[in-house]
């Protein structure tokens, strides 16, 4: 049985000024019970402004919010406190003056208002044993008595997803809470939080701007560029087939070659392909290749130079210049280990690619692409 709906987002717009576009433009999405949706976008894209408007600190311009099937905002209103939702911040937002027991509590209180908790029917044996609970979650149980500037900036955020947690909401949000950390912290912390929201059976919304986070932690990645969303999907399918040529930019970080149309195929600098086409196509197109999808071989008449290879630990990373001057990035096994300063020919073994018209034209043809029928010749 599918899980019910939690949050619905219906062609919501918001804009901070009437002279700039809006920050998030028209964005429709929804998400199911127990279900973690990745956020992702670059920096100003809208994401923070979009959660701001599901967790009720920003009113929509138009659209319409829905948390739990019932409509928030539209024909009514419901203030943030009542809207069942908890947040962690990038930079943590604990009370420096509070243990971390009581910033943890703190979240209790909140709930349903300022009236203290004891009055909505949570007895204060129930709030500590709530607390306790929370904070075992996160496994801070020896530092409970410690004030946020004793914790590593790890600790701290864990304290802040304790306190989000602690009232259980409905709805978690994230926004880039990672991003404060050092990449160690950063990638165990980030399985861990995964882990954490899995077990409490927790719905949320995770902003990040990295791509491989989001990617590796959400059931789907919604994509956002300029306040719209390009793209909503399981990661398997936003990373195999992007919906435009922004998404298979910035979530595959694939090459993009320019290709011309002839009766061949589509010529590019290192070779030939075919491509399906619904309706005329374009007269240029880029094609795009994935690093892991290149093949090389050692040609010393070949026209693709080796500029420069890094060494990754499990594999390498190449990049290599065509006559033009356009750079291709590749990513080969450790066996490869072609020198830099060599000649190459460059394959696509798999066949895989997919056609996006280039850059420059119209929007509404780069959300098209075409999926290639034929390998490279
Ligand atoms: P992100 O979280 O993806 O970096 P934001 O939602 O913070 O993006 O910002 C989206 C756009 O809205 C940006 O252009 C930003 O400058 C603008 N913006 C955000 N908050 C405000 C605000 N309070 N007042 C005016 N403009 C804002
Ligand atoms: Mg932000």
């Amino acid at each position: 049985m599918t899980p019910p709906e939690i949050l619905r987002l219906d062609a919501v717009t918001k804009g901070y000024s009437p002279k700039l576009p809006p920050a998030v433009d028209q964005v429709s999405l929804s998400l199911r019970e127990g279900e973690i949706l990745g956020l992702l976008g670059p920096s100003g894209c809208g994401k923070t402004t979009l959660l701001r408007l599901i967790a009720g600190f920003e009113r929509p311009d138009r659209g319409t919010l829905y948390l739990g099937g019932q409509p928030v905002v539209g024909s009514t209103w419901l203030p943030p406190e009542r809207r069942d939702v908890g947040i962690v911040f990038q930079d943590y937002a604990l009370f420096p003056h509070l243990t971390v027991e009581k910033n943890v509590a703190f979240g209790l209180q909140r709930r349903g208002g300022r009236r203290p908790a004891t009055e909505q029917g949570l007895s204060a044996a129930d709030m500590a044993k709530h607390t306790a609970a929370a904070i075992a979650l996160v496994g801070l149980e020896g530092l409970k008595h410690r004030f946020p500037h004793e914790l590593s900036g790890g600790q701290q955020q864990r304290v802040a997803l304790a306190r989000a947690l602690a009232p259980r909401p409905a709805i978690i949000l994230l926004d880039e809470p990672f991003s404060n950390l050092d990449v160690q912290v950063r990638l165990y912390l980030r399985q861990e939080v995964r882990d954490i929201l899995r077990q409490v059976g927790a719905s949320g919304v995770f902003v990040t701007h990295d791509q491989e986070e989001a990617l590796a932690l959400a059931d789907r990645v919604a994509v956002m560029n300029q306040g719209r969303l390009e793209q909503i999907d399981v990661p398997e399918v936003v990373y195999g087939q992007p919906a435009s040529r922004f998404v298979a930019e910035f979530v595959t970080q694939a090459n993009f070659l320019p290709a011309q149309a002839s009766p061949q195929g589509w010529q590019t600098e290192v070779g030939c392909f075919t491509a399906e086409s619904n309706g005329a196509p374009p007269a240029q197109a880029d094609l795009m290749v994935r690093q892991e999808d290149i093949a090389l071989t050692e040609d010393a008449g070949g026209e693709v130079v080796v500029r420069d290879r890094q060494f990754l630990g499990r594999e390498y990373k190449y990049r290599l210049q065509t006559p033009s001057g356009h750079l291709i990035h590749a990513r080969l096994p450790l066996d490869s280990a072609i020198a830099v300063g060599r000649r190459v020919r460059v394959t696509v073994p798999s066949q895989r690619g997919q056609l996006y018209p280039a850059m420059g034209q119209a929007r509404a043809e780069v959300t098209r692409p075409n999926s290639l029928s034929a390998p490279l010749v």
